[in-house]
């Protein structure tokens, strides 16, 4: 591990600040990727400083920024939480539990307690992908500036099924998939100020940027992350498949948010984590559930058309049966 200088913000301002102001150059000469990095909890990160992945000459830790770690909720303007509000924090908040369900679901089904504990949901949206061929030091993949992928002729049997071209890694953050199912939105704020990006604009695919995952700037931060209010006719579920029970990113989980009028859906958002380099809305599947009652029938019929367009790659044909049963599951789970 290469040498690199600590700090730690007391403040938002304070820690843009330390991203303009000089590092000494002796360790920006060593530095290899970015001359500074932000740290949350550390449980992505360190893996990748740790891998030679990440060498930054200047971490700058933000987590004990006052105020970041703060969640509230109004039945009017919705959920509101600090990037620094950790996954267990979510979990073990009353309201996430009574209103967002199927966020609820994917903060107790991700990683372990342990993790849980560390990991804050700014770092859970910014972690990098876990692409065995993009972790090792080893492979210069397309990710990190070279030209072949690896997992496109090797071993991808965990790798994505939906717009696989250029790089099939997928985006890692299970939690994303509910965020989004919610319409959710995050606030960045840099040396220009604040701006708020919905998460359907926030995650970048691997054909639109190959080497980063999002549109935040090299010196922006996540600052807030908003969900819309729920009324009493939404009904939620979340469903993940891994290898294991615990300890383990997913295979395959789908988020699923209907608006109900009676039995029948007026509206719906169907999002896959997992599936892509983004978590991926399945519009054609949402079309089939709208106005509809929701039967057993049609939310087959809705799961069938969800997986329109997969192009499973050699060792990942699996996850076709897995995402469709999951979406069957999701939806009736969700109407109860
Ligand atoms: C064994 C294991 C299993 C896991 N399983 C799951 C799972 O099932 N589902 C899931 O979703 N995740 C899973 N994770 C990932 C885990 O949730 C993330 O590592 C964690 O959420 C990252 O948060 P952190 O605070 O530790 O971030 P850090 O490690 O501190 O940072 C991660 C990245 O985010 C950036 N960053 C941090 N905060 C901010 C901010 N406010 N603004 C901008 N950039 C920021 C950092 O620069 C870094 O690039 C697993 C991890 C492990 C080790």
């Amino acid at each position: 591990m290469k040498r690199f200088e600590y700090v730690q913000a007391p403040s938002v301002q304070d820690a843009i600040d330390m991203m303009n102001s000089t590092v000494s150059e002796a360790l920006l000469k060593k530095a290899t990727s970015s001359a500074y990095v932000v740290k949350a909890g550390g449980t992505d990160l360190l893996d990748l400083i740790k891998e030679g992945l990440v060498e930054p000459a200047r971490l700058i830790d933000l987590s004990r920024i006052p105020g970041l770690d703060k969640l509230s909720y109004d039945s009017k303007a919705g959920l509101q939480f600090g990037p620094l509000v950790t996954i267990a924090g979510l979990e073990n908040s009353e309201e996430v539990k009574k209103h967002y369900r199927a966020l609820y679901e994917s903060a107790t089904h991700a990683a372990t307690p342990q993790l849980r504990n560390m990991a804050t949901m700014g770092g859970n949206l910014m972690q990098r992908p876990r692409c065995w061929y993009f972790r090792s030091s080893a492979h210069k993949c397309r990710k990190k500036g070279g030209f072949t992928c690896y997992a496109q002729i090797g071993e991808n049997q965990f790798h994505g099924i939906f717009n696989t071209n250029i790089c099939p890694c997928v985006h890692p953050s299970s939690l994303a998939t509910a965020l989004l199912a919610y319409d959710g939105k995050v606030e960045l704020t840099g040396p220009e100020g604040r701006r708020v990006a919905p998460l359907a604009e926030f995650f970048l695919s691997s054909e639109e940027n190959v080497s980063q995952e999002t549109v935040a700037g090299s010196k922006e931060i996540i600052t807030n992350i908003m969900l819309p209010p729920v009324d009493a006719n939404t009904r939620a579920a979340y469903l993940k498949a891994g290898q294991r029970e615990s300890y383990d990113w997913s295979m395959a989980d789908v988020a699923v948010v209907l608006k109900m009028d009676g039995n029948k859906c007026r509206d719906a958002r169907i999002v896959f984590g997992a599936a892509s380099s983004v978590p991926l809305r399945r519009e054609g599947a949402e079309a089939v559930l709208k106005g509809k009652v929701v039967t057993e029938k049609v939310a087959m019929e809705a799961a069938k058309k969800a997986l329109e367009g997969a192009t499973p790659l050699k060792h990942n044909g699996y996850k076709v049966k897995l995402f469709e049963n999951l979406t069957k599951r999701a939806i009736m789970d969700a109407v109860g």
